[in-house]
């Protein structure tokens, strides 16, 4: 059992074996849509890193990987204000955007990506959440592709972290004091 600083993982909430089928299954559904076409996937860092090679790893379309990462500057709960810690070094004027992130929690660090990208006048930006707690939204964002929709728990693995511990996790699970 993995404890850190106090905590210890609850029960898995997704398997790795069910995460590999979504993760196929989204594929498929976003090289169909951009069947011809070539896609710009930019993953915000960190916690995007696992799903964004698995999933591009699936992708039957030509792909270009950038990365961005942008962390909120107070508190746990992404307040709106938001510090630059990586840029991306490619354009996307023009290019078709899908953006791919670990959780749609409150929206507001996609609001703030989506509208810093789309000063750069891309062809399209769509974005594509590994899971989704949309009971806790406050600012409104289209998510085009939605992994797993969650209620509103913590959760950790496969990209997702507590202080940075757990990522490493091959399926999603909640955190419990230990
Ligand atoms: P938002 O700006 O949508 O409120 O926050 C999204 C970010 O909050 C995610 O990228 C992630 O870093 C963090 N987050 C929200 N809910 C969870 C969760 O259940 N587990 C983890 N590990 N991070 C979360
Ligand atoms: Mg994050």
């Amino acid at each position: 059992m993995m404890r850190v600083d106090g905590w210890r993982l609850g029960d898995p909430v997704f398997t790795a074996d069910r995460i590999a089928t979504r993760v196929g299954e989204l594929a498929a559904a976003i090289s169909a849509d951009y069947a011809g076409d070539e896609l710009t996937v930019i993953s915000i860092l960190k916690g995007s890193y696992i799903f964004l090679a698995d999933l591009t790893r699936a992708l039957s379309i030509p792909v270009r990987v950038d990365f961005l990462g942008l962390s909120s500057y107070v508190g746990a709960e992404s307040s709106g204000e938001f510090e630059w810690n990586a840029r991306m070094t490619t354009s996307i004027r023009d290019r078709q955007v899908l953006l791919i992130e670990d959780i749609a929690d409150t929206g507001r660090t996609l609001r703030h990506v989506i509208d810093h990208l789309a000063a750069d006048e891309p062809l399209s930006i769509r974005v594509c959440a590994f899971l989704d707690k949309p009971m806790r939204r406050v600012v409104d964002i289209p998510i085009d592709y939605v992994g797993f929709e969650i209620p509103d728990h913590f959760v950790v693995g496969y990209g997702l972290d507590y202080e940075g511990w757990f990522r490493q996790l091959p399926h999603i699970a909640t955190l419990e004091r230990a």
